[in-house]
């Protein structure tokens, strides 16, 4: 089993700011910034570019749910990114899909 599928298992312990029947999220163990949330589905998807059509409704819950992560953890007004990593090119090192939700400093685009 996955390290994220243990997280959702509650096998591994982790800081949970929101959770319901299809998705789980908790605080990155490694903040880039003040807040830095990981949201994730509790069903194994390795990323986007694994995600398949019967996929669709939980990917449209796990950007919801970054919402009410923004809200909770007062980032929503000040504004926030939703980052997903796909592969190497982009520096995804867990293949369990999961959007980052980062906030509480100011940002630079393009990221590096
Ligand atoms: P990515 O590079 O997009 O695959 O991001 C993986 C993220 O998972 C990194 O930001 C790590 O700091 C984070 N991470 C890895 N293991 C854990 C863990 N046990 N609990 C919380 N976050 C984790």
């Amino acid at each position: 089993m996955c390290i994220f599928c243990k997280i959702a298992n509650k096998e591994i312990p982790s800081k949970v700011v929101f959770e319901d029947e299809h998705v789980i999220a908790f605080h990155d163990v490694n903040p880039q910034a003040p807040t830095h949330v990981l949201v994730i589905p509790k069903r194994h998807i390795a990323g986007i570019a694994q995600a398949a059509p019967e996929d669709e409704a939980v990917l449209g819950r796990l950007l919801l749910a970054a919402r009410q992560v923004a809200e909770k953890t007062g980032i929503a007004e000040g504004g926030f990114r939703t980052v997903v990593n796909s592969g190497a090119n982009a520096g995804q090192t867990v293949f369990h899909l999961h959007v980052h939700v980062i906030g509480g400093r100011p940002m630079a685009w393009p990221p590096g």
